[in-house]
């Protein structure tokens, strides 16, 4: 079980031995941006396994050499340090798109850096794909709809964003991108798929990350109080990471061409959440509410009827499942719990 894999320091002989062997002609030569993050290095491990050859660039603001390591000197494998910012280039078949920073405190640290990186990031590798005729994902965002006025959440709607508030820089960011990624298809016939991500967890969140799910577990194992920021009655559906890199796989390896809604429609309010996890684990854990942020989204769920008609993908885990695994990955790596 491949699940498994992270769960203990990775055997770098065993992982390498269950790589599939692909004749030169059979194998795709695939980009991962953003590939030494959090998604990225389990896309990265997938793809490996498939026996894919994968080159995988970061700049490692938000990211980790030690997330691909495993990787480091594998004939099917390039890790290079690279500011999507600044343009590359790369003879490739297929371009995932994933670098840039995903929780609040990363992105609006500098938002003009943040803005760069989705705007100017999101050019230089729709050239690269026009260039070398790659196929093109952008990982977007559930936040693209911002302080939702629709319930679930359908790609159709057109979203409810404050264009000056702090999340604006990635929010924004986004909504150009995917603007930008469909005007590269209709001008330059770029073949493109956009995937709207919603709040993913899971093994290899960084333990400063500052999303609920990973700031909860580790208040938790800490023992320190949960903090819930505002009342906690805003709700988030939350989605395995495992479950997101089949539906990536899934989108980009079929002829579907719109925005895709990509999470799990198991949605909690942030204060029911926060007792799950103290039940879950450390029931002496004290909850505690602290200031609202501004413009926090009310309410997200996603609408996931499209993903099942057109690329056969639902998730499989449960939250449930999730969060053992990830207290179980936290525990082996973070030795100071
Ligand atoms: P992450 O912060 O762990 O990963 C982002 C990676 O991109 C990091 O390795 C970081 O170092 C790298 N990066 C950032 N700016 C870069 C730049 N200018 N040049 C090169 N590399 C750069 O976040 P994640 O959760 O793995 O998110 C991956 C993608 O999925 C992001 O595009 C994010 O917007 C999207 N997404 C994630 C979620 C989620 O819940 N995890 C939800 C919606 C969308
Ligand atoms: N949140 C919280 N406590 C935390 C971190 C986040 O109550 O320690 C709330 C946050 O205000 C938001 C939700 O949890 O309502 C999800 O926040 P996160 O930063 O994980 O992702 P978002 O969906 O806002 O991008």
């Amino acid at each position: 079980d491949l699940r498994n894999l992270y769960l203990a320091p990775i055997d770098k002989q065993k992982i390498w031995a269950m790589v599939r062997k692909k004749a030169r002609s059979q194998q795709k030569r695939v980009l991962v941006t953003g590939g030494a993050g959090f998604v990225g290095s389990h896309l990265v491990d997938r793809l490996m396994l498939m026996g894919e050859y994968v080159i995988c660039i970061d700049n490692y603001f938000t990211g980790r050499r030690s997330n691909v390591e495993h990787w480091e000197g594998h004939p099917n494998f390039e890790l290079v340090r690279h500011d999507v910012e600044y343009e590359y280039t790369a003879e490739v078949d297929q371009i995932y798109h994933l670098a840039c920073p995903a929780s609040p405190p990363h992105y609006q640290y500098n938002p003009i850096k943040t803005l760069k990186t989705s705007s100017l990031g999101t050019i230089n590798m729709l050239e690269l794909a026009k260039k070398v005729k790659a196929r093109f994902l952008l990982t977007s965002t559930s936040e693209v709809y911002g302080d939702p006025e629709v319930h679930p959440q359908k790609e159709e709607y057109w979203g409810h964003v404050n264009p000056i508030g702090p999340r604006a820089c990635y929010d924004e960011g986004k909504r150009v991108a995917e603007t930008l990624t469909y005007a590269y298809h209709r001008h330059d016939n770029v073949d493109v798929r956009v995937a709207r991500i919603f709040n993913t967890f899971g093994p290899r969140m960084n333990e400063n990350d500052g999303r609920v799910v990973s700031n909860f577990i580790l208040q938790a194992l800490k023992n320190e109080p949960i903090t819930i920021y505002g009342s906690g009655t805003q709700t988030r559906s939350f989605q395995y990471v495992h479950d997101l890199v089949d539906g990536l796989m899934a989108l980009m390896n079929n002829e579907f061409k719109l925005p895709v809604n990509l999470g799990n429609p198991d949605e909690y309010t942030i204060a029911q959440f926060a007792e799950y996890i103290r039940n879950e684990i450390n029931k002496n854990s004290i909850i505690k509410n602290l200031n609202a942020t501004e413009d926090d989204p009310q309410r997200r769920q996603p609408d996931i009827t499209r993903a099942k008609n057109e690329i056969h993908w639902q998730p499989a885990f449960t939250v449930k499942q999730g969060i053992q695994e990830t207290v179980e990955y936290f525990k082996i790596n973070l030795p100071s719990l």
